[in-house]
Order: C-alpha cells, then sequence, then structure tokens
C-alpha cells in the first residue's frame, strides 16, 4: 500500500511537471504566437518580423525571455525564415521531430516551439542552420555607449538622463594617470581625470549623433580649462570616443561648429577606463529636486 502511494505521488509530480506549473513566470501569448509556440506550428515563411533585421543584439524567447541567439549568428539564408549558424550554448534543446526525419529545436528553458535545425548544407563554415519562427523570439537591441565631458558631471547626467532612448547615466572619471580616483582627488586636478558621463543608450531610438547635438547645446564648450565657476582641468569639455565612427561624426560637428562661428575648446580624446563616481553624485539633481547652475539647454542644430 505504502508503494502505492510513493507511485501515485511520483506520478503526479510527473503529470504536473509543465513549465507553467514549475514557478516560472512566463509571457502572456496572443493566439498566432500560441499557435506556434505551443502547438508547434510555423509561421509564413518571408513574413517574420526578424527575418531581414541586421540589428546587433540579442534574440530571447518570446515566452520565457531566454536569450536563445546572438546577432553575429545570423545570416541569410533566403529560405524565408530567420537562420542562425549557432545558438547561445545551453539555449536551445533538439528533439527528434514528429514527422521522423527533422530535428526539432525547443527552448531549454520553457521547451517553447522554435523550429528546425538543419545540417550539412553548407551555408556557413559552421555548417548548421537553425530555421527559427521570428514569433517565437524577442529581440532586444544591443546598447551602446558614449563619453562626455563638460564640467560639473551633475549637470551633463542631468540632460543625458531625460533624452530620449538613453536607457542609463553613470557619472564617473575619465582620462588620468591614476587607479580608481575618488572624488577628493580628482578635485585637486593633479590626477588627470575629467569629470565625465558614460551614456548608456538603445541605436535603434536614438544616435550618437543626436547624444552629440544634446552635448554641444547644453555646455559652454568655447570655454577653456573649465566650465562656468568651475575652473580646473577636471572640468575641461572633452568627448572620450570608443570607436572611429564616433571620432569621425565629433570631427565633423567641429567644423560645423566652427564654420558657425564658434571657437571650439572641446578636446577629442580616445576613450580609457571609465571610474564610475561615488554613489550619491549619480542622478544628483533628480535626489535633490534641483536644476543645474551651469548647464542650460539652447538649440544649435
Ligand atoms: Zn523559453
Amino acid at each position: 500500500m505504502k508503494s502505492l502511494v510513493i507511485l501515485f505521488f511520483i506520478l503526479l509530480k510527473t503529470c504536473a511537471s509543465t513549465p507553467q506549473d514549475t514557478g516560472m513566470k512566463f509571457n502572456p501569448l496572443t493566439i498566432d504566437e500560441q499557435r506556434v509556440i505551443l502547438h508547434k506550428g510555423t509561421e509564413r515563411p518571408y513574413t517574420g518580423k526578424w527575418l531581414d533585421n541586421k540589428k546587433s543584439g540579442t534574440y530571447v524567447c518570446r515566452q520565457c525571455n531566454q536569450p536563445l541567439y546572438r546577432s553575429e549568428d545570423k545570416f541569410d539564408s533566403h529560405c524565408g525564415w530567420p537562420s542562425f549558424d549557432d545558438e547561445i550554448p545551453g539555449a536551445v534543446k533538439r528533439v527528434p521531430d514528429a514527422d521522423g526525419h527533422r530535428t526539432e529545436i525547443v527552448c531549454s528553458n520553457c521547451g517553447g516551439h522554435l523550429g528546425h535545425v538543419f545540417e550539412g548544407e553548407g551555408f556557413t563554415g559552421k555548417n548548421t542552420r537553425h530555421c527559427v519562427n521570428s514569433i517565437s523570439m524577442d529581440f532586444l537591441p544591443t546598447m551602446e555607449k558614449a563619453y562626455f565631458a563638460s564640467g560639473c558631471f551633475w549637470g551633463t547626467e542631468y540632460h543625458f538622463m531625460k533624452a530620449k532612448g538613453v536607457k542609463a547615466t553613470t557619472v564617473g572619471y575619465m582620462g588620468g594617470h591614476t587607479h580608481a580616483p575618488t572624488y577628493k582627488e580628482v578635485c585637486t586636478g593633479t590626477t588627470g581625470h575629467v569629470e565625465t558621463v558614460e551614456v548608456e543608450y538603445d541605436p535603434s531610438v536614438t544616435s550618437f549623433e543626436e547624444m552629440l547635438k544634446l552635448y554641444y547645446e547644453t555646455h559652454d564648450f568655447e570655454q577653456v580649462g573649465g566650465q562656468g565657476p568651475d575652473i580646473g582641468p577636471q572640468y575641461q569639455s572633452v568627448v572620450f570616443y570608443k570607436n572611429d565612427e564616433q571620432k569621425a561624426m565629433v570631427e565633423k560637428y567641429m567644423q560645423l561648429l566652427s564654420r558657425k562661428g564658434f571657437k571650439v575648446a572641446t578636446e577629442l580624446r580616445p576613450a580609457p577606463e571609465f571610474w564610475a563616481a561615488e554613489d550619491y553624485h549619480q542622478e544628483y539633481y533628480d535626489k535633490k529636486n534641483g536644476t543645474p547652475y551651469c548647464h542650460v539647454y539652447r538649440k544649435i542644430f
């Protein structure tokens, strides 16, 4: 009798171990999404929203948000569905398809249907094609970073954190010769660091160019060796560029401003390590419910 009771509980547990009962929270699915993800349907070829997506980012499971594929592994197979030659390790489970010859792929976390995987077709060096329904995935674009110094970083951050497409801002120090500097050290003006704001933005919503325009429109970029009443090398106007595209864009705007008659004092320097400032400096004006004294927006472009 005892063994029967145990057997009963084992059976109960086995039957109950569907994804919905494991405590995981899933996104609600539309009827069309359910047809593919839960009932292993297939979206019509050349209709999925991620087929021609060339942006840099991560494809995640529509049902459970698990990261599945990276944009670097996506390629154009001309088969009508998004194709990848590799998955994020451990994200995708291969199972024999009910049709007896293909290999089905499902999300390893929630079991949601993704599509099928084919090997030996020779599309890429990896010789593998994950043929995935767009509807089974969401896409998270990679955030990009830019580094702007325009005097007291409280004021610089104040404008950037409110800008469209900006996901995060951090105030900190850049460009000096000491390791992990403190505010007190930077204030002496002897460490070589400049008060800088790290801006993290969504390139599918805004751009480095938009960030750069806001930068020039929110400080006096003609002032040398300081900003407003804040004097010292730590308050110098500097753009720290991360790549050649950013560098070229800054040069373009420097020329454009010169043609408008401005004497641009902004320095253009390659981005070294960024050191985040102490917590109490982060989002300072929002914490204090104040507005900057030396960073006032003026339209130029
Ligand atoms: Zn999933």
